[in-house]
């Protein structure tokens, strides 16, 4: 083995490590907050992975460049609109200014960029309206002012209460490896049926009935028809992409909204309906229709799937190899 192979691999190593140090950090300080306001600690789990998906994408927000929480408060609504300091670490003046800041870890300073200063200002504000489910969702509505993050939140949370950790990785490729199927970047390309339009996503093309699989841990979102894209089903992921399969010939038994799915889950089977009213089928070859989509805390928009389908193939191809 070279030695260039060797660093290599230690590399690898203590990123794992890193990120396994980074969970155990993260989950102590929401079992933490836990214990202070009794609101369960997958919903800090949830909120937090939440706006770090959204700071990783948006240029607005400042990253984070040492710490374990990702919660971000814009400065206005952390040390109060009119105050003229915008960076108060102040929590007598914060509070003069009506600004939410508080000093979490006892420092005497309110902190943002504070791990246990954010968390517990966040825990605060959640915590005046209750602590279970209903009130916590009238909390985050209260606090984002927009259905779909609140939605998202929930789903968040309930796929960490589900597991009962934070460290929740893994993809499968959408069709069985071992099947007959193929598929090239079409992304872009133009579309006619139903109004000019973009193909936003990759179509796998395989035979009818072949097996449908979620190629990601995820929660279902979406389950039912549309005029183009016949039966389909979005499954929302925790690294903040939502999973669109269209033209299913049909859904796998007991799949319903709400239900947690994990990578290799069958959620229905490869079809050619759409293009018309419910039950529409016949109009084009049978294929998956693939596609994800990203979220900024406003708006979604999609992105090519092509790289990770191939990536997720050739993986799952190796590792079917090694397990021979
Ligand atoms: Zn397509």
């Amino acid at each position: 083995m070279s030695i260039s192979l060797l660093l290599l691999q230690g590399k690898v190593y203590g990123e794992a490590n890193d990120k396994e140090k980074i969970y155990k950090k993260r989950m102590a300080l929401y079992k933490e907050m836990e214990s202070v306001t009794f609101i369960p600690w997958y919903y800090y789990a949830a909120i937090d992975q939440y706006e770090r998906n959204v700071r990783s994408v948006r240029r607005d927000i400042p990253k984070k460049q040492n710490g374990v929480i990702s919660i971000y408060f814009k400065p206005e609504m952390w040390s109060g609109p009119n105050n003229p300091n915008q960076g108060d670490s102040n929590p007598y003046t914060i509070g003069l200014f009506g600004g939410m800041g508080l000093d979490g870890n006892g420092d005497g300073s309110a902190d943002s960029n504070n791990d246990r200063d954010a968390l517990y200002t966040m825990a605060t504000t959640l915590s005046h309206f209750g602590t279970d489910r209903d009130h916590l969702k009238i909390a985050l509505w209260e606090y984002y002012q927009r259905a779909k993050t609140v939605e998202i939140i929930l789903g968040y949370a309930r796929i960490y209460h589900h597991y009962g950790r934070l460290q929740i990785e893994g993809n499968a490729f959408p069709v069985p490896v071992r099947s007959n199927h193929s598929y090239r970047s079409t992304f872009g390309d133009k579309r006619s049926f139903g109004g000019r339009r973009m193909h936003e996503g990759t179509d796998i093309f395989a035979a009818h009935g072949v097996p449908v699989r979620a190629t990601c841990y995820g929660i279902i979102e979406l389950k039912g028809w549309n005029r183009l894209g016949g039966w389909r089903i979005g499954i929302r992921d925790l690294n903040n992409n939502y999973h669109y399969y269209a033209h299913l010939g049909g859904f796998a038994k007991n799949i319903a909204i709400g239900q947690i799915v994990e990578p290799g889950t069958v959620i229905g089977f490869v079809g050619n309906t759409g293009y018309g009213p419910p039950g529409t089928a016949g109009k084009f070859p049978p294929h998956l229709h693939y596609g994800t989509y990203k979220d900024n805390g406003y708006m979604e928009w999609a992105y090519d799937p092509y790289y990770q389908l191939s990536f997720w193939e050739r993986q799952e191809r190796q590792a079917l190899k090694k397990n021979r």
